[in-house]
């Protein structure tokens, strides 16, 4: 058996047709959904994200602006910037790109971020909501992922997930949207025992690690769905996930391939919960 991938780049493409036909519709009522990113400091790895958000922004229609402050910003400055975008009517999206340098706490930044423009899903209100089921911005890993689960057809109600790693962003977030979803939801960390003897049991096993080729292919069920969220580099600088594609394709049902599978997702994700909060301006 050799696993079916689950293709995150020809899902976000698809979603990205759509959207543009939303966007569009949206630009009748003068509407123009607008995205603010805030970027502190030169860290390369934020430097290219931020780009690739910004370009997916300017393919589906949707307004970006990049907010670029030197890396000895102080918090206070930073919380000036995000009440002005608070209180932008044009601006329907308000990220600030993590990590953040060290004299700026990111929680109070979080926090700062109206909960209506928190189009990252990470403001204690809408986490909180999102832990009662109720309708708001879900975090833009962990919602792909489920949208890939379900693109793909695989059964989540019932199942036994299993969650390796348990960061805010990633490992908690989908662990709750997979519950949420009726699986019965285990997570693992690094205080884990005997991680083997967990992942082993898994029907849908989503590793968020950051280590990479961590799961080979004793530590999964035959048949189990994968979902490799991590982005590492191999001995020989090549991107890879936290799972041993090579090792477990044979055994697995499905999984996501890295780079193409979650990551793509990511951004999509975005997108979206950026023309919901368009689509919400009275
Ligand atoms: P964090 O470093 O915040 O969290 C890592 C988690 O892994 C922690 O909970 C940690 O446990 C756990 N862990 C560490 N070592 C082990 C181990 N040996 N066994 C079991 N668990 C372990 O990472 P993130 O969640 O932010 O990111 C994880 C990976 O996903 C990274 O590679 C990142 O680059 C990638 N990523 C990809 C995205 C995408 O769009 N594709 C988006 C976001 C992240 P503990 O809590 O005990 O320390």
């Amino acid at each position: 058996m050799t696993a079916e991938r689950m293709n995150g780049k020809e899902l976000a493409a698809t979603k990205h047709a759509e959207m543009k036909v939303r966007v569009s519709e949206l630009a009748k009522s003068g509407i123009v959904p607008g995205l603010a990113v805030i970027l502190v400091g030169d860290d390369q790895a934020s430097q290219t994200y931020v780009r690739s958000k910004q370009k997916m922004c300017e393919k589906v229609g949707i307004h970006s602006i990049l907010k670029h402050l030197p890396a000895d910003t102080t918090e206070e400055v930073l919380l000036s910037h995000i009440d002005e975008l608070n209180n932008d009517p044009e601006i329907d999206g308000i990220l600030v790109q993590l990590p953040l340098p060290k004299q700026i706490s990111e929680q109070a930044v979080i926090e700062a971020i109206s909960p209506e423009k928190d189009v990252d899903g990470f403001h204690p209100i809408n986490i909180g909501k999102m832990m009662t089921g109720e309708k708001t911005f879900l975090p833009c890993t962990p919602h792909g992922i489920i949208e890939l689960l379900k693109a793909s057809e695989v059964q989540i109600a019932g199942s036994h997930a299993v969650v390796v790693g348990r960061s805010n962003i990633v490992g908690k977030p989908v662990g709750q949207l997979l519950l949420n979803e009726h699986a019965t939801v285990t997570y693992c960390h690094s205080r884990t025992v005997d991680l083997r003897a967990i992942t082993t049991q898994a029907d849908i096993l989503v590793v968020a690690v950051g280590i990479a080729k961590l799961i080979k292919k004793e530590d999964i069920k035959p048949g189990a769905v994968i979902i490799d969220v991590g982005m590492n580099r191999d001995e020989n600088g090549k991107l890879c996930g936290d799972v041993d594609f090579d090792d477990v394709e044979d055994i697995a049902s499905h999984i996501t391939p890295v780079p193409g599978g979650v990551g793509p997702m990511t951004i999509t994700m975005l997108l979206e919960n950026t023309i919901e909060s368009a689509l919400n301006r009275s």
